[in-house]
């Protein structure tokens, strides 16, 4: 019962399974496809060696950027500067180190340090256009969702704000648009089928404010309904992981399989994962997730805690 919900528990939702994709797909991130026994709940190792339930550098980047939100408002100097504390010292991980960071986010924050300018160190060279900014993208949907529908110029405003400092090509800035816009909408109660559509309301009034790019606005009028593995791919380019994640998300049954669907892509499954976490959660909401995947979060408490001061209210408990 979609309809029943609060944003309160879809907001919370979207955080919560940006952090669960990323947890379930860590364990065969840059696995091909096909190469791995499906996954069906969190399992250890991968590349980064991590206990079942811990997430990688997408729950990282979303905790500093929430964190940043919410202690000062929409400063994108200070939320550069929570994302070079991650690099350098390990802030927000899962186990105190930095690990599983981009090579354009890296690139990016090292121009940051040298030139202090964070809305003009991200990278925009076509070889940059990785998912690096929509997989972190969900503190600003959620902080905001009451912008949509009417202050929508605003919403998106941010939403392309918050990949400046790393992703600043347009696809990377496109998919940011398009993606808050569907999350704060699926936030505020608007049906998956409504919002999902080719003549969409939403995606119409957002492509007269800017037209999307060619390579964004083709997914957002339905690339992903006509295709299928292999040709939709995990991949990190921010093209195949936003269409995937739509895959992934637009006919699952529940929140699970929507992730399941994600992950089970292999490639960069942590932030296909992250990125369909993201929509899911926002569709059925933190009490649309299955208790195992909650509890088995590393570190839920965090995210409990960053979701309620997004979100101002008081923390939940969270066992496990
Ligand atoms: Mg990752
Ligand atoms: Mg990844």
């Amino acid at each position: 019962m979609v309809e029943a919900l609060d944003c309160h528990d879809r907001g919370r939702g979207c955080l919560f399974g940006l952090a669960i994709g990323d947890a379930l797909g860590a364990a065969v991130e840059f696995m091909p496809p096909g190469s791995f026994a499906p996954v069906d709940g969190y399992r250890g190792g991968g590349p980064h060696r991590l206990e079942p339930g811990q997430w990688t550098d997408d729950t990282s980047m979303a905790l500093a950027l929430a964190e940043s939100i919410a202690e000062v408002g929409w400063n994108l100097d200070d939320q550069a500067k929570r994302y070079i504390r991650w690099w350098q010292d390990g802030y927000l991980s899962v186990n105190d180190q930095c690990f599983d960071i981009g090579m354009t986010t890296r690139e990016s924050l090292w121009r940051y340090l040298k030139s202090g300018e964070a809305y003009r160190s991200g990278d925009n060279s076509e070889h940059a256009c990785g998912n690096g900014s929509i997989m972190r993208l969900a503190p600003v949907p959620i902080r905001y969702a009451e912008y949509f529908p009417d202050r929508l110029e605003e919403l998106v405003g941010l939403a392309e704000q918050s990949s400046l400092p790393t992703h600043a090509h347009e696809a990377c800035l496109s998919a940011c648009r398009y993606l808050a816009t569907l999350i704060a909408a699926l936030i505020r109660g608007d049906d998956r089928e409504e919002v999902l559509k080719p003549d969409w309301q939403g995606l119409r009034r957002l492509e007269n404010i800017k037209p999307l790019h060619p390579t964004i606005s083709s997914i957002a009028r339905g690339s992903f309904r006509h295709k299928r593995p292999p040709e939709i791919r995990g991949t990190g380019w921010v093209v195949k992981s936003l269409e995937a994640a739509l895959w992934a998300f637009h006919e699952a049954n529940d929140f699970e399989q929507a992730v399941l669907r994600a992950v089970n892509l292999g490639d960069d499954a942590d932030t296909t994962g992250a990125v369909t976490g993201q929509l899911a959660g926002a569709y059925w909401g933190e009490s649309g997730i299955p208790t195992p995947l909650k509890v088995g979060l590393a570190r839920a408490e965090w995210i409990d805690r960053m979701a309620c001061r997004l979100l101002e209210v008081k923390p939940e408990a969270v066992s496990g």
